[in-house]
């Protein structure tokens, strides 16, 4: 067995203990999954996967499609039109919150709710032609044709009324300038689709190669946004734990509800890991416990022995 197998085999053992955290009930199908199901996998700069656990078990991306929409509005339209629509500060609230900078209408940031609904509706083109570059980008990023649960997009249709108050309320603040529906219904899409711990790993290693993505040679975005979105991921990805996840780990990273976390170590690794127990903040509880052992005994703390 290779070093990077053997230690990702031990940070596997050791945080499959843990059994804090609860699994969310935001949908029925991620109530349903299995608290035990724990993946990990790695993914180096020369495009090698090493994989623990349950790395092969799919999970809907949710909030982790996040920073890949975001890398698809920069690259189609520059960092300064995105940043008129939505800011860059991190929250200290809640994933779901509804608060909008005073003045400007804007939601705090593209890791959030909010400021996701915003990213995709800037998206060029009508509901369908938003969602084929939405779906076709993630998929770059992942390196496979990337398939969405029609199931989990219908129950996020069917109580998504809180994204559906936010993408209402930014429309009447004029952070929201596509039509609202359109905006929640592409969201709602991004949210389901399908993945496992290898693409997110794929996916993570692409930003922290300069947007090329690792195993297929392809470049995804441009070097520049790779840049700009690991920013906000490292300042903003943990939601209200981002402070202490930087302390603590020390390189970006993007959680999301269904139990799975995307970190990328700039030109060292892409991280992908799953786990459904989150703590109270939304957080997979394992994949964070992983990542913090996998950053010391890699020394991948971004101001490690500057
Ligand atoms: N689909 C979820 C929502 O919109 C995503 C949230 C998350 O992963 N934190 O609330």
């Amino acid at each position: 067995m290779d070093l990077v197998t053997s230690e990702l085999a031990q940070i596997h053992q050791g945080a499959a203990q843990i059994r804090d955290g609860e699994v969310s009930t935001y949908l029925p199908q991620l109530a349903a999954a299995d608290p035990e199901l724990f993946g990990l996998a790695v993914v180096s700069m020369a495009g090698n996967v090493y994989r623990a656990g349950d790395a092969a078990a799919p999970f809907t991306i949710q909030s982790v499609s996040k920073p890949f929409v975001f890398a698809l509005t920069l690259a189609e339209l520059g960092l300064d039109t995105v940043l008129r629509n939505v800011g860059a500060e991190p929250s200290g609230e809640a994933f779901n919150a509804i608060s909008l900078e005073v003045g400007t209408g804007r939601p705090d940031n593209p890791m959030v709710n909010a400021g996701a609904i915003v990213t995709s509706s800037l998206v060029p083109g009508d509901r369908e032609e938003k969602w084929g570059r939405i779906r076709h980008t993630l998929s770059a990023f992942a390196g496979r044709t990337l398939e969405m649960d029609e199931d989990v997009c219908a129950t996020e249709r069917a109580g998504g009324d809180r994204n559906r108050a936010l993408a209402y309320l930014m429309r009447s603040a004029g952070s929201l300038v596509s039509d609202a529906d359109d905006a929640v219904e592409v969201y709602f899409r991004q949210c389901s689709l399908v993945v496992d711990c290898v693409d997110l790993a794929v996916m993570a290693a692409t930003l922290g190669n300069g947007g090329v993505n690792p195993c297929t040679g392809v470049q995804v975005v441009p070097g520049l946004v790779a840049e700009h979105v690991l920013t906000v991921m490292a300042t903003c990805g943990m939601y209200d734990y981002a402070g202490e996840w930087m302390l603590r780990v020390g390189f970006p990273a993007k959680s999301g509800i269904s139990g799975c976390l995307t970190a990328s170590s700039p030109a060292q690794l892409g991280l992908g890991a799953y786990s459904p127990r989150l703590d109270h903040r939304g957080n997979a509880v394992r994949p964070v416990a992983a990542a913090r052992e996998l950053s010391q005994r890699f020394d991948l703390h971004l101001m490690h022995d500057l």
